[in-house]
């Protein structure tokens, strides 16, 4: 028997974009009764500063409409992407969330699929990697997540509009994922199927892996249009926005 999936990323809910907000609630309450679990692949919040700081970022509502889809009898998976990495276990047990390692593999209808947020495919973005590895680790968690909450949120404010002039300056590749990092996590982790966002480029590709074919599918972001995957016994579904 199959089941019903879904799968989002890269909603970036701040309350200074009450529209998003209004359509991931909207999107919550149309989910089918029976659907079995909703993966969320990252960057569901803008910034995420520590679980502390939730309430002073406007979150609070946000973490009570997940647990009450998890009350409802849906199960929640959260894996954190590069700007909500810092998500915990407070949060997790608050929204009913299960939190993910990234990348993930997971058996679904008979398909073994690997989870991603997407950022750790983009190694043509030294730069973006650098700080990936300097930021996941526990020390430097342990450090920012002391600080007190007005500078942590400068923090990420700062890289906020670091990170979208550098969108601007960048070439457009850099910012995608590179298929030989693709192709070389997919053997390492022995799937055909891949689920990722980041990128905000939604699209199905189809490629030969190992000489079989391969599927790589990227969500895109909300703007503010849900976009998602949804997994049934026909198959994928990739609404794009
Ligand atoms: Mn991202």
């Amino acid at each position: 028997m199959s089941s019903l999936y879904y799968f989002i990323s890269d909603l970036h809910l701040t309350p200074e974009k009450p529209d998003i907000q209004d359509n991931f609630i909207q999107f919550l309450d149309s989910l089918e009764p029976q659907t079995s679990a909703l993966y969320i692949l990252g960057d569901l919040f803008d910034y995420w500063i520590g679980d502390d700081a939730a309430l002073r970022l406007g979150h609070e509502s946000i973490i009570k409409i997940l647990s009450k889809l998890s009350d409802r009898g849906t199960d929640l998976f959260f894996l954190p992407g590069n700007r909500d990495f810092l998500v915990g276990d407070h949060f997790a047990k608050e929204s009913g969330c299960h939190l993910l390692d990234d990348p993930s593999r997971v058996m679904l209808n008979g398909t073994s699929i690997l989870l991603t947020h997407g950022d750790l495919l983009c190694t043509d973005d030294t730069a973006h990697q650098k700080f990936r590895s300097e930021t996941r680790n526990a020390d430097w968690k342990n450090h920012f997540l002391e600080l007190p909450i007005d500078q942590r949120q400068k923090f990420a404010l700062d890289l906020r509009s670091q990170s979208k002039d550098l969108k601007q300056k960048k070439p457009s590749f850099i910012m995608d994922t590179n298929q030989n990092s693709v192709e070389e996590i997919m053997l390492d982790n022995g799937v055909h199927t891949l689920i990722h966002g980041h990128t905000h480029r939604p699209e199905t590709h189809h490629f030969d892996l190992d000489g079989s074919p391969a599927t790589r599918m990227v969500l895109g972001d909300w703007s503010p249009e849900a976009s998602f995957i949804r997994l049934d016994e026909s198959g994928f579904f990739l609404k794009k926005a």
